[in-house]
């Protein structure tokens, strides 16, 4: 059988920031090697059911691919708008950050470049060790063709899992009118904007306060509702001491830490990136809620505040018990339309690498990661997994976020050629 050497789960911008470190930075040593990146989508997309009107991205086009490590590369956004003709123009915006939509382009152009080493409409399902006498040489990647259905298996000696996050629902409910943001502008056209609607958002977050603006301006007869567990919208702390959370300088400090003090650094700074939303949206939708609020009409949006949704049942329309976090007491709502931007889980012991879990080192839950991004295995485990942008425990509070994937892409991608020839490749100290 045909044996990769490295095959890459998921192409959005972690892996992408991969195949460029590779292709850049350690060109020699990848010569002839056999790199796959599998992609579950049919084509590029970037979080396209969030590509709402005006979004724009939360971070400078200089956190883009490889600029930070190298400003030169061929792949960055800069050179992205030099290639379209639209640098000039771009810097007469004299504005750091780009739009979503403008950004998504920009990882389609990069994705392009790399045809000859992705693979879309690949669906990895499982992987599973290859073991001989008593040791796991290789790994078998099971993969769904998306367009077919046709099952195949890939043989390789790495792997690196970057696939995102998986959405969180707090409340699990199956309705055709409950949904998560991650769906949601492939859902929210199946409603008429004329008809009078009741919709409920339940989130604090950036994508609860896009989703906010969304419906109140393109569903002027409905009524929108926002569940917050607090007063309403908090500011993302995005000030420049602040903002040097994300930097790669503070990877190595974060990873340096024992636990207890990685967890306490979390916390500290949790406000520079979750339930936090742009202070330019807040303030834009407290002016529309007061605007709107002149004259008799019933307000027609606004936020039930300090209060969590603990269940939801349905019988006409969609019933919503909800607790105040002041006090307890339980109220209900009414609504024909739930929204949850309750943000995403990630973990690394995903369900893909549940057949690989008896190797793994430290627990089921919390699987022990290397400071350059392998999961610690037994003796008997050749192969190297890395995992992208699920290591927010060990790694810190960018792993998430593009800030980081520049460096980090460096960072595996010299582990990857250093080791990837050593077998066994699991002795790398670990906290
Ligand atoms: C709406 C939205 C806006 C955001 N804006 C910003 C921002 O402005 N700045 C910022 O820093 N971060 C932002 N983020 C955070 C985001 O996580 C990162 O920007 C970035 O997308 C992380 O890249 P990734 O490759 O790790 O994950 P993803 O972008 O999620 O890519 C993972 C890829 O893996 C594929 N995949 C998943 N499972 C499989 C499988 N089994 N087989 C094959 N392929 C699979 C998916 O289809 C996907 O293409 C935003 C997130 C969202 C949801």
């Amino acid at each position: 059988m045909d044996v990769q050497d490295l095959v890459g789960i998921g192409f959005g911008p972690s892996n992408m920031g991969l195949a460029i470190a590779l292709k850049e930075d350690f060109a020699s040593q990848t010569a002839g090697r056999k790199l796959i990146f599998l992609e579950g989508k049919t084509t590029h997309s970037w979080h396209h059911p969030m590509m709402l009107p005006n979004a724009k991205m939360q971070i400078s086009f200089m956190k883009d691919l490889c600029f930070l490590r190298n400003p030169a590369s061929a792949y960055t956004f800069v050179n992205y708008l030099h290639q379209q003709q639209r640098l000039a123009r771009f810097a007469n915006l004299r504005d750091f950050n780009p739009s979503r939509k403008e950004f998504d382009d920009y990882l389609r152009w990069v994705a392009c470049q790399f045809s000859d080493i992705t693979r879309y409409a690949s669906r990895v399902e499982a992987v599973l060790p290859v073991e001989h006498r008593g040791q796991v040489t290789h790994l078998d990647v099971r993969v769904r063709n998306t367009l077919t259905q046709d099952m195949s298996t890939l043989r390789t000696r790495n792997l690196v899992l970057a696939i995102g996050g998986q959405p969180v629902m707090p409340v699990k409910y199956e309705h055709p009118h409950v949904f998560h943001s991650s769906s949601f502008l492939q859902r929210i056209t199946q409603y008429d904007n004329s008809r009078p609607q009741r919709f409920m958002v339940v989130g604090a977050g950036q994508s609860a306060a896009e989703i906010y603006q969304y419906l109140i301006d393109r569903f002027p007869s409905a009524e929108v509702r926002v569940v917050c567990s607090g007063i309403g919208f908090k500011q993302a702390d995005d000030s420049a001491y602040i903002n040097e959370i994300f930097d790669h300088a503070m990877v190595d400090r974060f990873f340096n830490l024992n636990e207890r003090e990685r967890s306490a650094l979390l916390s500290r700074h949790h406000d520079s990136n979750y339930a936090v939303a742009d202070l330019a949206l807040i303030e834009q939708l407290y002016r529309e809620e007061y605007e709107a609020s002149i004259g008799d009409n019933r307000q027609r949006f606004g936020m039930l505040k300090f209060s969590r949704l603990i269940s939801l049942s349905h019988d006409q329309g969609i019933h919503a018990q909800l607790r105040s976090t002041l006090d307890g007491h339980e109220y209900s709502y009414e609504a024909d339309v739930v929204v949850f931007a309750t943000g995403y889980h990630r973990r690394q012991n995903h369900t893909l690498l549940k057949a690989v879990s008896p190797w793994l080192a430290g627990s089921e839950d919390q699987p022990r990661l290397t400071r350059s991004y392998t999961l610690a295995t037994h003796e008997s485990f050749a192969p190297r997994i890395y995992i992208q942008g699920m290591s927010e425990a060990t790694h810190g509070l960018s792993d998430t976020l593009l800030s980081v994937i520049s460096r980090r892409s460096h960072d595996i991608a010299r582990d990857f050629v250093e080791q990837s020839t050593m077998q066994p490749v699991h002795q790398e100290p670990v906290l």
